[in-house]
């Protein structure tokens, strides 16, 4: 693989143009997945007072030192009201989970170590120190902290925290705009009439997926012919994105023109080949704010070929600071073979036994066979230097569904 870039150079390459591109404001509801631009600092305590962790009697600690305990219950307080009355020696009051603590106690009893003996009166069948089940004033926010550091991914905790602020509109990192291209003259469109000849575009809306996967929804260009008049009207419309991703077409054949055509559009080429398999032929390139992705045509070389260039570029962009898939060491159920020299991504099944994660291959691993990555759980990763790995030996793979992601990829070193 001569003049191919070891994946970590060309991965810092795409990162180092991969910048987030502005900040807007949008509707709470429609967060979910978005990466605030700002902090946000609570605008109240919460809870507002000491509050009852548990449904049962609030008490004095002092007045449980003989155990059982009698006690006068003198009020019954709710979630939401607020006690006035003071507790007295001998007295408690009846509290529901989440009732201010009323003066004069200082520990909540659960109602299952206690036994009512009249209307007014309560056993209680155990001693507690004082602060047992209260909820302290301000332990989950305090007025004026930061409690949401900008460069927070929002998921669904964090999207109850800006509600729990108020926060009914949130300014988060803008999305980049993505736009895909397939090229070829083979490629059948997906409501084209059916060829047996021809080969049905798959890349386009795989693609698309993983685009979506993300939290992005992407421009579908279609099908741009081999043939450089069609190509540069094509090119041409995705170069107005922030991202444009082509597929097929982008090798040295004498039919591949991507390359030349962008060239003539000003697109600036930074790199042609990666030494990683699948997706040896794969490469980047940037005109103004565009970043283009040429991917190999093979359609599991296309989605590789996105996962570890595209995927840490489009999350660099939308502002995440955790931008690499999830990595996990697991055990192999089955030898892989490896000649080194390249990085190789093996689709995998996992599955569990007693001493945790297997990892077996997903049958072909062509990068035709495009079923290998519609089963695949993960991607099992074999370095540059590997000669292969025996069956039991221990390796990471990336994992390829979820939304957790992490700001380490040492994997592919
Ligand atoms: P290329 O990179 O253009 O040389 O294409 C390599 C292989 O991938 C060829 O077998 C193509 O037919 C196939 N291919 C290219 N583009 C697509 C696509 N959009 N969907 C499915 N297969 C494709
Ligand atoms: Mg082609």
């Amino acid at each position: 693989m001569k003049d191919a870039l070891p994946l970590i150079d060309a991965q810092h390459l795409v990162l180092q143009h991969a910048v987030p591109p502005g900040t807007e404001s949008i509707d709470l509801l429609q967060s979910l997945g978005r990466v605030l631009a700002h902090d946000i600092c609570s605008n109240r305590d919460h809870p507002p007072c000491d509050i009852s962790a548990m449904d049962g009697y609030a008490v004095s600690a002092a007045d449980l030192g003989v155990v059982p305990t009698r006690l006068t219950v003198v009020a019954d307080i709710k979630a939401g009201d607020l006690p006035v009355l003071t507790v007295q020696a001998g007295q408690c009051a009846r509290i529901m989970t989440g009732a201010p603590i009323p003066p004069g106690t200082d520990t909540v009893i659960r109602v299952e170590d206690t036994q009512a003996i009249a209307a007014d009166k309560v056993q209680i069948n155990i001693s507690a120190k004082a602060g047992k089940d209260i909820r302290c004033r301000a332990e989950n926010l305090r007025t004026n902290e930061v409690v949401l550091k900008a460069g927070t991914g929002i998921n669904p905790g964090v999207l109850g925290i800006l509600a729990m602020v108020k926060c009914a509109q949130v300014q988060v990192r803008c999305r980049p705009s993505v736009a895909i291209l397939s090229s070829g003259d083979e490629l059948e469109g997906l409501h084209d009439a059916f060829d047996i000849n021809k080969i049905p575009d798959a890349n386009s809306y795989a693609l698309m997926a993983q685009v979506q996967a993300l939290g992005i929804e992407p421009k579908l260009l279609g099908i741009a012919r081999d043939d450089p008049d069609d190509l540069l009207e094509k090119l041409k419309q995705g170069l107005q994105y922030d991202v444009l991703l082509v597929s097929g077409g982008t090798s040295v054949g004498v039919h591949d023109f991507v390359r030349p055509t962008l060239e003539q559009l000003g697109v600036k080429m930074h790199f042609w080949r990666v030494q990683m398999r699948p997706g040896q032929p794969v490469a980047f390139g940037t005109r103004q704010h565009c970043k283009v992705f040429c991917l190999p045509g093979n359609p599991v070389s296309s989605m590789v070929c996105f996962e570890q260039l595209a995927t840490p570029a489009l999350r660099n962009m939308m502002g995440h600071t955790r931008i690499f898939r999830r990595t996990l060491p697991v055990r192999l159920a089955q030898a892989v073979a490896h000649r080194p020299g390249h990085i190789e991504f093996v689709r995998v099944v996992l599955s569990r036994d007693a001493d945790g994660y297997l990892a077996t291959p997903t049958g072909s691993q062509s990068s035709g066979v495009l079923l290998s990555m519609a089963q695949a759980d993960a991607l099992l990763v074999l370095p540059n230097g590997s000669s292969g790995l025996a069956a039991g030996d221990v390796a990471i793979v990336q994992l390829l569904d979820g939304t957790e992601f992490e700001e380490d990829d040492r994997c592919i070193q």
